[in-house]
């Protein structure tokens, strides 16, 4: 039987925001007897992971973002509308947002999380961030411009801060942008702009802990940075950034030194992407919503947490909440599925308990670290597992397609394909 959205009308699900933990929610409960609807201010899920590859002109947006409709579609119980959640009114289970008010008898909020500056007013104004596809797009259009700038003004000779490109944070993010900034340098530079200097360009990467990849195994950290240090990333660990004078270009780290740089790439912390109505209160470590171990959020009796923004602690494994990453998204929504369904039929919801599945990052051609089930791999086969694991997780066959093509296109021309300014990125001032 065909639970028809149009003609259902209780128990009335409402999800905000259609990430990794929002889509595999719907997935769980495609046409099952409850009406959803799903409000997401895009209308495209963003697989975040290969974000870098659109910043460095690897990869087209398309490739990684998939429109919400082609999902929610085929799903009879499930309506999509694009809107931004301005508030949410718990006392009267009311959603409101930018095209109007939605009232609900169960709320899922699925909002994710927002880069964090901690607080620093002046890095979070001028620092490039990766936590959408405009700021993607806006990365990739910031370096090709900063090249552009390096040739017109190479005759004042002070270039240095147009090719200075300083990553903050050694988080896969970190690593994999730095990685890929390394093979601009080698192999984008000498191709298209051959009159600078390719030893101009210097990369850096700096990370406040003491080593990269601090969630992974220290042999991995290890290998993570002698593969960048052999592209030539200058990585400073125990080093933290101080502040940056956009005017000068100045970036001043805690070591008292100063790099000359109009690029300052900031992958140093993500905090949730709270919604204003729901009590301080609850809000808790990194601006995520205390959720009880069914991602209820405690003391509301019908709003649920889930993915990025929730954040439930287990004494032993997890007392600081767990990993803010896709596998805990996916995992929450998929159990949340199925708990609704048994609470609606007055059956007793299962608790969640963390299956990790592990975690890699690559560093460039032929050069990945890899950990999964306890198995440490690096290099060669790290790097093949890490991108066949990445064309699996894709959403659709078209985006694994479009993705496949143009690694095989940019492992064979060395080059990255999208070296286009399609948006000038215009910084503030
Ligand atoms: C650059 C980068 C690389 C990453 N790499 C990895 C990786 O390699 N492996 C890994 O496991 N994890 C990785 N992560 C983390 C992973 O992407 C997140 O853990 C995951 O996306 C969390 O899923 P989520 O559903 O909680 O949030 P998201 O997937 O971020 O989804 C949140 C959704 O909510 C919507 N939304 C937010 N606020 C509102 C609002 N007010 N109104 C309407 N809609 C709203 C957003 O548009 C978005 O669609 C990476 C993250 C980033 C930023």
């Amino acid at each position: 039987m065909k639970h028809h959205y149009q003609s259902m009308q209780t128990p009335h699900l409402i999800v905000i925001g259609g990430g990794f933990a929002g889509l595999e929610l719907i997935k769980k409960l495609n046409n099952k007897p409850i009406k959803i609807t799903v409000l997401d201010k895009n209308n495209y899920f963003n697989f975040q992971p290969l974000m870098y590859q659109v910043a460095s002109g690897g990869l087209g947006p398309d490739a990684i973002a998939y429109p919400l409709r082609k999902i929610i579609g085929s799903m009879p119980n499930v309506a999509f509308r694009m809107a931004e959640v301005k508030e949410v009114n718990t006392a009267q289970n009311e959603v409101i947002t930018n095209i109007g008010n939605f009232t609900y008898d169960y709320l899922c909020i699925a909002t994710g999380a927002q880069t964090n500056f901690f607080g620093n007013a002046e890095l979070e104004k001028h620092c490039m961030q990766l936590k959408s596809i405009p700021d993607a797009l806006d990365l990739r259009s910031d370096i090709l411009q900063e090249f552009e700038k390096a040739l017109s003004e190479s005759k004042t000779g002070d270039i240095e801060r147009f090719l200075n490109f300083v990553v903050v944070g050694g988080g896969p993010t970190g690593v994999e942008t730095a990685g890929s900034l390394a093979e601009i340098k080698k192999n984008v530079i000498p191709a298209d702009y051959k009159e600078i200097d390719a030893n101009k360009m210097q990369v850096h990467l700096i990370e406040a802990a003491p080593r990269v990849l601090a969630a992974m195994s220290e042999i991995s950290s290890k290998k993570a940075q002698q593969f960048l240090e052999e592209l030539g990333v200058h990585v400073q660990t125990n080093t933290a950034v101080e502040s940056y004078d956009a005017k000068t270009g100045n970036l001043t780290l805690s070591n008292g030194q100063i790099l000359k740089t109009d690029t300052v790439i900031w992958s140093a912390g993500v905090k949730g992407k709270t919604i204003p109505g729901i009590s301080a209160d609850l809000v808790v470590r990194g601006n995520r919503y205390k959720v009880d171990a069914f991602n209820k959020i405690e003391t509301l009796n019908n709003v649920y947490a889930i993915g990025d923004i929730s954040y439930m602690t287990t004494d032993e494994a997890f007392p600081n909440g767990h990993p803010m990453v896709g596998t805990v998204a996916q995992q929450q929504g998929k159990l949340l599925g199925n708990n609704l369904l048994k609470i609606i039929n007055n059956q007793q919801p299962k608790p969640y308990n963390y299956f990790n599945l592990g975690s890699m990052a690559t560093i460039g051609r032929h050069k990945a670290v890899f950990e999964i089930f306890g198995i440490k791999m690096q290099g060669y086969i790290a790097w093949l597992g890490w991108m066949f694991i990445h064309l699996m997780l894709l959403v659709g066959f078209r985006n694994r397609l479009v993705v496949f093509l143009n690694w095989m296109w940019n492992y064979v021309s060395y080059q990255r394909a999208i070296r286009i300014i399609t948006r000038p990125f215009v910084p503030k001032q």
